[in-house]
């Protein structure tokens, strides 16, 4: 395990997310995931959760080029939920599109395009160059993988656009590479097809392109897109004829064994190699690919210079060290088949597992709203039972059991007002018992109108009110009597049904002057009888 370079100093998660980004540029990859992983382990102790989803998303990528594809995929899915939750739609497109490119690399293209399209609708709502980036990098991916070049080319310069809109050379250079790219492909197509023209015109295209490329790689430090695409723009120019020139271009290259890995020599000599065996100097490309065999940073490499080196020596007439080397190959070929099959598995197993976990989530978050939902229904049913006791359903008072309770709580020191309509067997018989239903209603909504907030007006039964006041002071009580009596007797009653009028007498009582609530109730009774009997709509108190 090679130690990780100790971090810049006065480190912040921005500044280590940059400093990551430029070693992943430089490809040094062992910085990149040094650094991303401290930013993200710093922005998490600091509570940075916007610097903690970019950084995620970050290392994700880098572990992408690194391809150690399974936890690539798990940090991409991480970061894509970290993105969403935080509605932070960069990283999110980020790790949407890293995933896409994930899925591409092991063939499985329809999860690709899914994660593709989030990527693109994350990128469309965020409307961030950045977070388009992320999703034109991705789609380009994918089609150059399915080999439709019209749309590759489309997202391709699209993708190149962005980065320059951005301002963001690094990035640019890989975009106008990979523009560079998907002209090549479609140059070797027509090649193919015979259209010699055409193929001529695209590589002098997919050449000026690479060009480009080479040029701003070179300026932006990104040594690693700097030596593809001179690789890339050597084997192009052979292609088209100019084999001198690529040779020319390859030797220009100014090697420093501590920033070149041994991936960019192996795609620089197998670029050599194949403008050689295009020239058909077989022995010497038989030679430099004896080397790119020998010194193959991996099998991938170890392939492809196997591949060339093949070809090279049945073309010396070396058969014997020919078939030697064929036999190695398809040893490579089949061991390469087996690790792809178990990449994908492994890349198919994170996928299940979030899928399940997301299921999980999804159903616990379910459980829970049907559990709170289940819980409120139960405690507004208990509520409404509650208050259904306690409450008269025609007019809204409350009830006499609630009367009840109040005069239970504190006799002493309340007075009760009782109230009896007058003549109200006839408001029902000459108007309707409807009529009568509505008094009583709109008697309810008075005597509560005529309260003090201290004070209660209840419904005792049948026309029968009760007004539970607080305080003892005599005259205040008779004073309160009679103001309801008279708004009683001057409210507009005629509005419910013509002809209508409406009195009510009243009886009141102190709580000093009882012993207990039936006693109170009883003596304010006795006192509304009196009222009726001395001829209705009045008061009579102690
Ligand atoms: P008084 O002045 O002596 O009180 O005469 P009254 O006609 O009001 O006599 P009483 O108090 O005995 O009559 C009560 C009547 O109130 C009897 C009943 O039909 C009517 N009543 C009681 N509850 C309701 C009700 O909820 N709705 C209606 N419409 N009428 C009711
Ligand atoms: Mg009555
Ligand atoms: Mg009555």
């Amino acid at each position: 395990m090679p130690l990780s370079p100790p971090a810049p100093e006065r480190a912040s998660p921005a500044t280590l997310l940059v400093a990551a980004k430029s070693a992943m540029y430089a490809a040094d990859l062992d910085t990149a995931t040094a650094r991303s992983r401290q930013a993200e382990a710093l922005a998490e102790a600091v509570g940075d959760e916007l610097m903690r989803a970019r950084a995620t998303a970050l290392l994700a990528r880098v572990l992408h080029l690194r391809n150690e594809m399974a936890e690539a995929l798990t940090v991409a899915l991480r970061a894509a939920d970290l993105g969403e939750e935080i509605a932070d739609l960069v990283s999110a497109a980020e790790a949407h599109g890293v995933a896409a490119r994930i899925y591409r690399d092991v063939g499985e293209m329809a999860a690709a395009l899914e994660e593709g399209l989030k990527a693109t609708q994350a990128a469309d709502a965020s409307r961030d160059l950045n977070a388009s980036l992320s999703a034109l990098r991705a789609m380009t991916n994918i089609y150059a993988a399915l080999q439709q070049w019209d749309t590759a080319l489309e997202f391709s310069e699209r993708y190149s656009e962005t980065a320059r809109l951005l301002g963001d050379s690094a990035e640019e250079s890989i975009a106008v590479a990979t523009v560079a790219y998907v002209y090549a492909a479609m140059c070797s197509d027509a090649a193919d097809r015979g259209e010699s023209e055409r193929a001529q015109a695209l590589g002098e295209q997919s050449v000026a392109l690479s060009r480009s490329a080479m040029l701003m790689s070179r300026e932006a430090g990104n040594r690693l897109n700097e030596n593809t695409s001179l690789g890339n723009l050597a084997e192009m120019l052979s292609d088209i004829g100019r084999p001198q020139e690529a040779l020319d271009l390859l030797d220009s290259w100014k090697e420093d064994p501590n920033l070149d890995t041994g991936n960019m020599i192996a795609h620089r000599r197998e670029a050599r190699g194949a403008i050689l065996v295009g020239m058909g100097r077989f022995r010497e490309a038989a030679d430099l690919m004896a080397l790119g065999v020998a010194e193959a940073p991996n099998r991938q490499y170890e392939i492809s210079a196997s591949r060339s080196l093949a070809m090279a020596l049945e073309e010396v007439g070396d058969l014997r060290g020919a078939l030697d080397t064929y036999k190695r190959l398809f040893t490579l070929v089949t061991e390469q088949i087996s690790e792809q099959a178990q990449r994908a598995a492994s890349v198919a197993a994170v996928r299940l597992a979030t899928a399940q976990a997301q299921a999980q989530a999804a159903m616990l978050r379910l459980q829970a709203t049907d559990l709170q939902r289940t819980n409120e229904d139960l405690n507004r049913h208990s509520e409404d039972l509650r208050r259904q006791a306690l409450e008269d359903p025609l007019t809204g008072l409350p009830n006499r059991r609630r009367l009840d309770q109040l005069l239970a709580s504190d006799l002493r020191s309340c007075s009760l007002i009782l109230i009896d309509v007058d003549h109200f067997k006839w408001v029902n018989d000459a108007h309707s018992h409807l009529v009568g239903d509505a008094v009583l209603r709109e008697l309810g909504s008075l005597l509560s109108g005529a309260c003090r907030d201290d004070d209660t007006a209840t419904r005792f039964g049948g026309e029968e009110f009760a007004l539970v006041m607080t305080g003892t002071a005599l005259d205040g009580v008779l004073t309160t009597a009679e103001r309801v009596r008279a708004t009683v007797q001057n409210h507009e009653w005629a509005a419910l049904s013509p002809g209508l009028a409406v009195t009510a007498s009243f009886g009141v009582a102190l709580g000093t002057e009882a012993a207990s609530s039936i006693e109170l109730l009883a003596l304010a009774d006795r006192r509304l009888l009196k009222a009726k009997e001395l001829g209705r709509n009045r008061v009579v108190g102690p």
